[in-house]
């Protein structure tokens, strides 16, 4: 009897590899073009690492005229949770990254190298753990879970490198016979797979993004196909990765050390090795100190999180690009209105360690996202967002649509467009003054500044609306009215005349305009207060400065 008897005895009912290896050919592609995927389990949460390593994989893909899929992995069906395949797909899809082939949503998948989701590849997986056994590669390990812990505390207490290996392997000796009566005895079993490696031996690896490492080689028998007939991670990589034809592995760091027995896995099945790109973790800042961002103490862990705060996905991804490459920053600079897929995004320039979440530049960039946006699409996109969070202001901005059109347009569509909006969630803060129902017919507190004294700014102001506005002006003729107000009420026209020569003046047109302002609008600080009296009309503006006095 021989290892091939063995096979046959283990996995009686599945079809040889060449099976499998005609029915997934080598794919089409022009030459660098790459292969990419994201490969998450279904637990029910999108970490923004997550979205960081898929944001990568989908644009080496596009870059290259490659294939970006979506592989669910669902070996480890304790972790699963119900609907965690349409998060997935959602997350990538609201962020614009949805893949080329794979899942679509919980059932459903495009693409010829499926199935997509690991639980639905069980077949695959015996043929070729079968293909392994039948080489005298892999053997069945009959050790219960108890002995296994035995051997781990023997291994603790000799402080010896902890494992299932070497001598400690003890069913990698057991013969053919043996085994096969084991089994047809009912005994139970799990595969391993017989490692040649040696701990004192190294093997060079290179790594698109850490660069050249050394690795001792993998001498651990680890086990391929688990008590429940599903491969391990290690083993279903190696499998997958190999039939649907991934050119780059881009995953997180975590998997680093795990290189030695995955190229090992590919070796010994005959299966040429994919390029591994590992990208470094997204860290916090905490005491000083550096940590993952955690999906418990972190709520910007979760890619949910920028959804419900309202900052659009564009935004985040140009963070991550961001992050990904110091270079993209200059890049922006210098292509402000470029779409960031032009941007050549490249791997061997990503950060080997950890980078640091900043909210602050994440909120930076959001401004300057959204300030980019026509007024139609702060509209929609407000709408969209409001209608989940925030009904109140759904009401207000549908109420009217052309005007909120128009207060959303103030300072829009220029040179140097407002940037006051860094999330949706801001949205409200940012424009409700604009809307007398909510301006008017609610009590507002004036915080004014350097003209305090009531009596002057009711001088002001009665000023201004008997002698100086107009809502026809012209914005010039609108300023130059202004500052006619400030010579008549003792101010200088020109913050400069002051300045120079203070002790003439009560103070400058500046604080002129911040009185009316503040009346205006209740703050100091506000977008181009022409555009905003335009829009607000005569009657408004009139009924606002008499409201404040
Ligand atoms: N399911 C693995 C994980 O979520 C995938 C790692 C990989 O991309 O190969 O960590």
């Amino acid at each position: 009897m021989d290892y091939k008897d063995l096979a046959d005895v283990i996995f009686p009912d599945v079809k040889d590899i060449s099976y499998y290896e005609e029915k997934y050919p080598v794919r089409n592609l022009e030459e660098g073009a790459i292969v990419s995927r994201f490969a998450p389990s279904p637990t029910g949460f999108v970490h923004i690492g997550g979205l960081y390593q898929a944001l990568i994989a989908r644009k080496m893909a596009n870059q290259t005229n490659g294939v970006f899929f979506l592989r669910v992995e669902d070996t480890d069906q304790k972790r699963e949770v119900e609907n965690g395949v349409s998060g997935i797909v959602n997350s990538l899809k609201d962020f614009d990254m949805a893949p080329d082939e794979g899942m679509i949503d919980e059932e459903n998948e495009t693409g010829a190298y499926g199935p997509y989701k690991q639980s639905l590849r069980k077949e695959i997986y015996r043929a070729y753990a079968k293909y392994m056994v039948s080489m005298g590669k892999a053997y069945p390990c009959f050790c219960t879970s108890d002995e296994v812990e035995q051997i781990r505390n023997k291994q603790e207490s000799a402080k010896i490198r902890p494992g299932y290996y070497g001598v400690w392997a003890k069913c990698r000796n057991v013969t053919v016979e043996e085994a096969i009566n084991r089994i047809k005895n009912g005994e139970s079993y799990i595969v391993r797979f017989k490692s040649q490696g040696r701990e004192d031996r190294k093997i060079k690896h290179h790594d698109v993004i850490k660069g050249n490492i050394d690795f001792p080689e993998n001498d651990q028998d680890i086990v391929i196909i688990k008590a429940d007939g599903l491969p391990t991670y290690h083993f279903a990589h190696a499998v997958d990765d190999h039939l649907m034809g991934t050119t780059h592995v881009i995953r997180s760091d975590e998997w680093l050390s795990s290189v030695p027995l995955h190229l090992q896995l590919f070796h010994e099945l005959g299966f040429k090795a994919p390029k591994y790109a590992h990208i470094s973790p997204i860290m916090k800042e905490e005491n000083g100190g550096k940590r993952k961002l955690s999906k418990r103490k972190d709520p910007e862990a979760a890619v949910s999180y920028y959804a419900e705060v309202g900052i659009p996905a564009d935004a985040v991804k140009e963070y991550l690009l961001n992050i990904a490459n110091s270079t993209f920053e200059n890049w922006r600079k210098q292509n402000p209105n470029m779409p960031m897929e032009e941007f050549e995004l490249q791997l061997n320039k990503m950060s080997v360690s950890g980078a640091l979440f900043d909210m602050v530049k994440l909120l930076d960039i959001s401004k300057r996202v959204i300030s980019k946006y026509s007024a139609e699409k702060v509209y929609n996109e407000g709408i969209a967002w409001a209608d989940k969070y925030d009904k109140n202001l759904k009401t207000i901005l549908e109420k009217d649509k052309d005007y909120t059109l128009q207060v959303l347009g103030i300072e829009r569509g220029n040179e140097k467009p407002r940037k006051d909006i860094a999330k949706w969630s801001d949205l409200k803060e940012n424009i409700i003054y604009m809307y007398d129902e909510e301006f008017l017919n609610k009590p507002q507190q004036y915080e004014f500044q350097k003209i305090n004294d009531k009596q002057e700014i009711n001088k002001i102001i009665t000023t201004y609306i008997e002698k100086y506005f107009n809502i026809e002006d012209d914005k010039e003729t609108w300023f130059n009215k202004i500052k006619d107000l400030s010579e008549e009420c003792g101010y200088a026209r020109e913050t400069k005349e002051y300045k120079q020569n203070p002790d003439a003046y009560k103070g400058h047109v500046g604080d002129i305009s911040t009185v009316i302002r503040i009346c205006l609008t209740g703050r100091a600080n506000t977008p181009d207060m022409y555009e905003i009296m335009k829009v607000l009309g005569e009657k408004s503006v009139i009924e606002r400065l008499k409201k404040a006095i």
